[in-house]
């Protein structure tokens, strides 16, 4: 398993030398960020956290105080950013700049504003390439909204998680209110649903929420970052427990036959 932060000059591989990996697409709340760690873990390849250099990219535009309208400003701000991705599926972090920002790209401003700076074609660029330098030619699940389309078109395994908007707001507000309590939080997506629902606060959460869901959806899909791709199994994970739903894609990855 490799841990370690891949340097700049390692060469980017082409798509076409991509297939030793595992897409997983979906929506957030699908459950793809846990159930690619807990697979990537149980085939001692590396996790690739699309969405977490998506959300660093946002962080350095926020910084640089860029017009999020201003698309050349945003691009510029894009390319000075130095994010790495640690792909450890047992501690997996993302740099900005040197600096360990795991934690602050999960928070509320940076989810706020992640689509919008996802949707310039600049940023894009920058991250594709980051990405298929990050995840190699020796194994990698990888977690995103275009990895089987687009970033790795030739991957060996592609699954489209989703679950019932109702579900992936539950699992985002139990994120969300860990994060508000200060508990470490890694990944977006939680199976099984979390018991967050309990109290009239928590429902109220559960709301915005959603809403805030919804919004990323249709921005997301503005820009077809969330196509079907050919060839990609749907696994709807609202009724699975975890377990079900890694042992499901490991079993595709062994009729793969890329072990
Ligand atoms: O998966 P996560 O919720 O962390 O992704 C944050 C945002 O990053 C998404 O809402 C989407 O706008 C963007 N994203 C993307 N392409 C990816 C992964 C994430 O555009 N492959």
């Amino acid at each position: 398993m490799d841990g370690s932060v891949p340097s700049e000059d390692v060469t980017v591989p082409t798509p076409e030398q991509l297939t030793k990996v595992v897409a997983l697409d979906g929506p957030a709340g699908s459950g793809k960020s846990t159930v690619a760690r807990l697979v990537a873990g149980a085939l001692g390849w590396r996790f690739v956290d699309t969405g977490a250099s998506y959300r660093a990219i946002t962080l350095a535009v926020m910084r640089s105080g860029a017009d999020l309208e201003d698309q050349e400003a945003v691009a510029t701000a894009a390319r000075r950013a130095r994010v790495e991705l640690v792909t450890d599926p047992a501690a997996p972090q993302v740099f900005l700049d040197g600096t360990d920002v795991t934690r602050e790209v999960r928070g509320e401003q940076v989810t706020a504003l992640v689509s919008a700076v996802s949707a310039v074609p600049a940023v894009r660029e920058v991250l594709i390439a980051l990405q298929r330098r990050t995840m190699g030619l020796s194994g990698a699940v990888v977690e995103g909204r275009d990895i089987a389309t687009v970033v790795a078109p030739r991957a060996a395994v592609k699954v489209y998680l989703d679950a019932r908007p109702e579900v992936r707001a539950r699992r985002r507000a139990g994120e969300v209110s860990e994060l508000r309590a200060g508990k470490a939080a890694v990944t977006t997506d939680a199976v099984p649903a979390r018991a967050a629902a309990e109290t009239g606060a928590a429902q109220e959460l559960e709301r915005e929420v959603a809403q805030d869901l919804a919004r990323r959806d249709s921005l997301d899909n503005q820009t077809n970052r969330l196509q079907a791709s050919h060839g990609a199994v749907d696994l709807d994970t609202s009724d699975l427990s975890l377990d079900e739903v890694v042992a499901a894609v490991v079993a595709l990855v062994r009729e793969a036959g890329v072990r």
